[in-house]
Parts: structure tokens; sequence; C-alpha cells
């Protein structure tokens, strides 16, 4: 039995999908301005200067240990490649800082025994806007997910469907216990209100809990508790759907407007299209920053783990997740997290594809307000490529950490549970594969909240990541554009 954190490097039996592996002996050589060189034995760069297009008057190198680059990014997550992707875009040449083995951040995916293990439950919603701006949809063959979900309730599935694409099994659905006539309807005009408004307007509206917007609107406790609560509680890991109106205001446009979908290759593909379009010389992976200091100079000193130290001349990108982002701005920072981080954990099982009991790629939910399970899905039926040939990868997710239970009891009260649903002669023939406790999977984001946070900590420095936008693919993507645009204005780059 196998339990693996979040960020931790892949695991014995395994291999860290990665189709396109960044060499360990990187050999800088940016665009524009300078060129690094990292030895294989010490990781060491070396500091060329040449003639620098983008400041008439680049830094002295003060100490020769030092190395320099024009910006810095620390965090190879989406919103660091997003970073990395502007600044490529304006020739500013710069170096992706990384401390895991490969980029993605919290968007992974291991390979254990022929099956595409995503790091946590995630799906990738098609009507991202910041996401259709930078990656190419096709070349990441996405498969989609059905549009709406099958619901345990009382002992028996229940489907929920969206109208637009399923419009039968939509109306046969009217008359089912999860929500009355009232409720499918009211999510109609919600779906109408949510479209009415641009992005910018929802993520500034006025905000209340989630729990509160439902009421509100009038939905009953049938299809809140039901619906609502296992499917947006298993979107922002967060069941009793504390988390602020416009997030929900947001998703719900995107589900609205894309498909629900998985890249054929695992969730990693996302990642790693946007690392291809950088200079693979530009990242250094396996190099954890340990500390930023201003010490002298106008932009912040960057140490790493390894003893090297890293000097920009335009300043300094942190895009790590917010709790290293605490640590490592330490008074710097404004923004202290206080209310507790979302997490969840999935666990995985194998068992043949002649035995799974359906074929849709739907997502199930835990309508029953019992037990531990939140949702599940048989990866296999919604990308077949997840699995070997003649077998199915089972995933299902809880939320929060249980880390008072040992792995062996969570496997057991998982198989347990899901006997109920499916029949023991079913699950009971499921083989365990892997169990993700994912520590961090989202910052809490329960109002008060600001979604377009200034990104500048001060001249020089500036942050990036989910917690400072919508805490979803998309917020990270958007937060590195934006955290660039601030250093380009405060540097006065005219095309800004
Ligand atoms: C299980 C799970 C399911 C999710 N499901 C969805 C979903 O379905 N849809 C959706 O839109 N969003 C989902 N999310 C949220 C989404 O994954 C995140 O919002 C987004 O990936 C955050 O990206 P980021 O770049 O801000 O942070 P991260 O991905 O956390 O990236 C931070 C990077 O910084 C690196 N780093 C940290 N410290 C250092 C250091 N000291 N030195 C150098 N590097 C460092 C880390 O290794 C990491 O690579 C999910 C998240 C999880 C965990």
């Amino acid at each position: 039995m196998s339990y693996v954190q979040q960020n931790q490097t892949s695991q014995g039996g395994s291999e860290t999908f990665n189709p396109k592996p960044y060499p360990m002996t990187i050999t800088l050589s940016l665009p524009c301005t300078h060129s690094f060189f990292v030895s294989p034995s010490t990781n060491r760069f070396r500091f060329r200067t040449q003639a620098s297009v983008l400041s008439p008057n680049p830094l002295p190198v003060q100490n020769p240990s030092l190395s320099k680059t024009r910006v810095i990014v620390i965090g190879a997550g989406l919103a660091g490649l997003a970073a990395a992707i502007r600044l490529n875009s304006e020739n500013i040449p710069f170096l992706l800082v990384e401390a895991s083995d490969a980029v993605g951040g919290r968007v992974r995916t291991d390979v254990v025994d022929g099956f595409l293990l995503d790091r946590g439950f995630q799906i990738f919603i098609t009507a991202y806007p910041e996401a259709q701006k930078l990656l190419d949809y096709q070349a990441l063959d996405l498969q989609k997910f059905y549009s709406g979900a099958r619901i345990f309730y009382n002992g028996e599935f229940h489907t929920v469907a969206d109208p637009l694409r399923h419009f039968w099994d939509s109306l046969l659905s009217l008359t089912n216990p999860i929500g009355s006539i009232f409720d499918k309807l009211l999510i109609g005009s919600t779906r109408i209100q949510v479209l009415s408004k641009s992005d910018e307007e929802i993520l500034g509206a006025e905000e209340v809990p989630t729990i509160n917007l439902l009421k509100r609107i009038g939905f009953s406790d049938s299809i809140i508790d039901r619906f609502f609560r296992p499917f947006f509680g298993g979107i922002f890991f967060d069941t009793e759907l504390e988390t602020t109106s416009r997030l929900f205001d947001f998703i719900f446009k995107c589900l609205a407007l894309g498909n629900n979908t998985l890249p054929l290759k695992g969730i990693q593909a996302i990642p790693e299209q946007l690392a291809a379009k950088l200079p693979s010389d530009s990242i250094l992976l396996n190099s954890k920053v340990v500390s930023i200091d201003f010490s002298d100079s106008e932009t912040p000193i960057v140490r790493l783990q390894s003893g090297e130290v890293l000097r920009s001349e335009l300043g300094v990108i942190l895009a790590v997740e917010e709790p290293e982002a605490v640590k490592l701005l330490a008074r710097r920072s404004r923004r202290v997290q206080k209310k507790p981080v979302r997490s969840t954990v999935c666990v995985y099982f194998s068992t043949e594809r002649d035995q799974i009991p359906v074929r849709d790629p739907v997502l199930f939910l835990n309508g029953s307000g019992k037990g531990i399970v939140n949702n599940m899905f048989f990866a296999t039926n919604v990308a077949p490529s997840y699995g070997p040939p003649d077998e199915a990868l089972v995933s299902v997710s809880l939320i929060g950490l249980f880390d008072d239970v040992s792995d062996e009891e969570l496997v057991a009260k998982v198989v347990e549970e899901l006997s109920g649903w499916f029949g023991n002669s079913i699950v009971s023939s499921w083989k365990h594969l892997r169990t993700y406790r994912v520590g961090f999977a989202q910052p809490n984001q329960c109002p008060p909240t600001d979604l377009v946070k200034d990104p500048r900590i001060e001249p020089g420095l500036f942050v990036c990541g989910d917690y400072l936008t919508s805490a979803t693919f998309d917020g990270a993507l958007v937060s590195g554009r934006r955290a660039v645009e601030a250093l380009l204005r405060d540097r006065s780059f005219s095309r800004v």
C-alpha cells in the first residue's frame, strides 16, 4: 500500500509521467543578454555578460559566485509557467527555478503499472478563458466526461444531466429525487444569469458563501444536499459550501460553456505543453529556493538549497503555493493564510475492464449524506489511455486529509462503502494501486476574498499563484501573466 504526498517525487514501482524530460545537465543560453552554464557535477551556473538589448546598463556582477538573468521565476506550476510564457513573448530572458523533478506543481501524473495516476482527481474545463489562449486543445486530445452526474442516493443511482447536451436524459431525470422540477428549472435560470455576466463582473461581484447563494436563489435542501454539496464540494474540496459565491459563479459559467475533460496522456500533459513553449534550457529542476533576500541590491537575491545564489536585473516572480510563499516572504508578506487550507485524498484501484458496472464516462457523486466517499469515476471510461488495454482504472475521491486514519483502514472503508453502491462481488475484486493524500489542494477561498489581488509585493518582487485569483487552473494561469505585466509596468516597458 502506498502513500504519496503532494509534490513528493515518484516512488518505487512507478515513473514520473514526463514525456519530454528536461536534461539534468543544463546549458542555459538565454535569449538576448546572458548565457548560463550548469555544470553536471555541481549544478552551478557560470555567468557570461553579453550586450543587453533591454537594459542599457545591466547591473554589474558584484560577486563572481552570483549568477544573473533578467527575471527569476520561482516555481514551475501553472502560474510560474504562464509567467515564463509571458516573459518569453517579450523576449525577456528568465530562469524558471523549480524545487521538484518536473514542471506542473499540483498538476502532475504518475505512471504506475501502465496506469496514468493524476495526483488527485482533476478535471480540465475547456471553457477556461486564459487556458484557451495558452493551450493547444487538439494536441492535448481532450477526452470528454458525460455532461452531468450519476448520484447515489437512497440505495439507487439517479442521473442529473445537462438539458442542452443530453436532452432526453434530463427530461427523464426531471422527476427523480435529486431535487424538485422547480430546482431543475432554477438550474436553467442560474445558468442564464451567470452567462450574462463577464468574468470580471463575476470575480468582483458582491460575495456570500456558496451555500447562502444557493438558498437565496431558492434551491431546495434536497438538491443542495444530493447534488450541489458533493459536486461543487468536490470542486472546492469544501462540502460545507462555504467557498465564495464568486468561485461558484465562475465555475458554473465555465461548466455551461465548456466540457469537462481529461487530456489523453494525463493531467500533467497540460503543464508539459506549456513548458514545451519555453526554451528548454530556461527551466532549472530539482532546485529548491530557500531564501529571497534584498540585502543592498535593487532586486532580490535568490538562494538555492545547493548554496547557489541567483540574481536578476528586473525582478523576481514568486510562483510557489501560498504556504510556501508565506514562508519565503516572511515579514514581507501582506497575505497571511489564516483559514484552513483545502485537502483531499484520492484512492486508485485497478480491475478488469470487462468487470466494471458501467461504460459511461460519467462522474458518480455520493448524494446519500453518509460515508466518506465524495465522488468516483471509472477513469478508463473517460480516457481509455489511463490504463492498459484490458484493465480499468477506478478513481475515488474523499474531501479532507483523514490523517488520523491509516492507508489500510481508508482503503478498507472505501471498498466497504462502494460495495454498497456496486455490489460486493464487483468491488471485492478491485486491486488497490495507490493512495494520494494532498494536504494542500487549494487555498481556502471563503469570503472575504479578493480574486484580483495586486501581484506586487515591493519593487522587484512579485507574486503569482492560484491564491491570488480563482483557485483553478485558469486562475493560476491568469496570475502568472498578471505578475509579469506588473513587473513590466514597474520597469516601464512600454508595450504593457
Ligand atoms: C487534487 C487536486 C485537484 C484539483 N482539481 C482541479 C480541477 O479539477 N480544476 C481546476 O481548475 N483546478 C483544480 N485544482 C487546483 C489547481 O491544480 C491549482 O489551482 C493550480 O494548479 C495551482 O497552480 P500554481 O502554479 O498556483 O501552484 P502550484 O501548482 O502549487 O505550483 C507551485 C510550484 O512551486 C514549486 N515550489 C514550491 N516551493 C518552492 C521553492 N522553495 N523553490 C522552488 N520551487 C518551489 C512547487 O514544487 C510547484 O511546482 C486541483 C488541485 C488539486 C491539488
